[in-house]
């Protein structure tokens, strides 16, 4: 499994690699920069086909966190963990014990938080083997789950989106969902009282049935969302949507979620930009999250700071929206290298 010849591979400070076999922990700890501080990223559980599989996500997660706390302006340089899902039962409690054990190895060079699979409690268990973590429910400056607040960033991006790309206001609007989890459904609540009709997935039936019956949204089947004839589409799933096969389809005028790297490859920005589909780059529209948790990270958690920084992100979006109209060029490029300016790249 090489590391250097990845593809995903971009000068990644260091990657660790964590194994017990008593908890059956098999993780990947991903430290792509700390210019602009501590790397601060998620963990994710999650049932990977290969090891090999699980290093790109950290590898390319990890890039997408320095990218996202750098245009988020936070003190925090980029870093992920994945941790493969044993296969069958397995103690969970064991499990994150063993992870928190990982992470204190680092030295405080990684905070943790939640991602995909991964809830406050088994951050509770963490805590008790390291200080550096993130996305507490209790205990001092405890931020609690960021997923509303990244929720927040997301509904405020889509409403940002419709006011570009369409001149008009989120009622009557048809957005697309795909993912109605943690961000998701909040999204879709947000959205809802917003006036906007939603058009919804997941591969979890019970979360459609949720949805539906709480916000009249209509569904669809998990492979049909891309082809929806909406205004805007909200990818809250997992990453890679926008790709080789979903491109074609896509009617929508705009694209704002939570998921990290939407784009299988950047070149779709450029696709995106020839289709006239405005794309909002996702670690400027996710940033809400770590936002949340950097206040905890600081010790010094309050709400208005967190709202100046969400405020702070549509004004970053606004800035790579009109730069990418007035040079003609995809937003993806634009954000990009205004991130990679910020932790000294370029
Ligand atoms: P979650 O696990 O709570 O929800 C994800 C949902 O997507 C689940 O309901 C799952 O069933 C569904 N899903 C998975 N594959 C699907 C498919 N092919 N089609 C339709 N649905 C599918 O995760 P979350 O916390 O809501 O995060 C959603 C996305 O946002 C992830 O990509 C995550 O990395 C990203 N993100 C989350 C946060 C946060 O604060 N939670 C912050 C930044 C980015």
């Amino acid at each position: 499994m090489a590391i250097f010849e990845n593809i995903d591979f971009d000068d990644h400070e260091s990657v660790h690699t964590f194994s017990d076999p008593e908890s059956g922990l098999k993780a990947f700890i991903a430290i792509h920069s700390t210019k602009c501080g501590p790397s601060a990223g998620g963990c994710r559980l999650w049932s990977y086909s290969d090891s090999a599989t699980a290093l790109t996500d950290a590898l390319r997660l990890s890039r997408g966190m320095s990218y996202k706390n750098a245009m988020a302006g936070l003190n925090l340089g980029g870093g992920k963990a994945v941790v493969l899902r044993p296969s069958g039962d397995f103690d969970r409690t064991a499990l994150f014990a063993a992870f928190g054990k990982a992470v204190d190895s680092l030295g405080g060079r990684y905070y943790t938080a939640e991602d995909v699979g991964v809830s406050p409690d088994d951050m509770r268990v963490v805590r008790q083997q390291t200080s550096f973590v993130a996305g507490l429910n209790d205990g001092e400056a405890a931020s609690g789950d960021p997923s509303p607040v990244t929720a927040d960033g997301v509904f405020r991006a889509v409403r940002l989106a419709a006011d570009k790309k369409l001149n008009a206001p989120l009622k009557g609007l048809r957005i697309s969902v795909q993912g109605l989890g943690h961000v998701g459904y909040d999204v879709c609540r947000r959205l809802s009282i917003a006036g906007a009709h939603l058009i919804v997935t997941d591969i979890n039936a019970e979360l459609m049935r949720k949805t539906e019956s709480a916000f009249g949204a209509k569904l669809v089947a998990p492979d049909d969302i891309y082809g929806v004839d909406a205004d805007i589409y909200v990818p809250c799933a997992l990453g890679a949507t926008i790709n080789e096969n979903t491109i074609d389809v896509l009617k929508i005028k705009a694209i704002a979620g939570a998921a990290n790297n939407q784009l299988s490859i950047s070149k779709m920005g450029k696709f995106l930009h020839e289709k006239s589909i405005l794309y909002c780059p996702d670690y400027v529209v996710n940033g809400g999250g770590i936002i949340n948790i950097a206040g905890e990270i600081e010790g010094n958690y309050n709400k208005d700071w967190v709202e100046e920084k969400l405020q702070g992100l549509e004004a970053t979006l606004v800035e790579i929206i009109e730069c990418a109209a007035k040079t003609n060029r995809p937003t993806n490029e634009i954000a990009d290298e205004m991130a990679q300016s910020r932790i000294g790249r370029r």
